[in-house]
């Protein structure tokens, strides 16, 4: 299934005042379908809530607003001017 599908179904599964957000927000992001707002949501929202760990790349998670730790290199994450830094390692 592809992702196209994925958004596509999302939209029907929307209410009206739903609906009558994602319109809004496609004339006002200049989108070209409301899919695309799905995409740019959605890309949006993983931004804020997936973090991934400078040390090894993987996707950590979030402790606290500003900190995080990566479970594969249990490094300590903390975010500082919209980076997120290892400020500690943990052997
Ligand atoms: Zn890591």
């Amino acid at each position: 299934m592809s992702t196209e599908t994925v958004a596509d179904q999302m939209l029907l599964n929307l209410n009206a005042a739903e609906l009558e957000a994602v319109q809004a927000l496609q004339q006002e992001m200049g989108l070209e379908d409301p899919a695309a707002v799905m995409h740019a949501l959605l890309r949006q929202a993983a931004q804020r809530a997936l973090v991934v760990c400078p040390s090894c790349g993987h996707s950590a998670h979030r402790t606290t607003g500003d900190d995080a730790s990566c479970a594969s290199c249990m490094s300590v994450l903390h975010l500082s001017d919209g980076i997120w830094q290892v400020i500690s390692l943990q052997a």
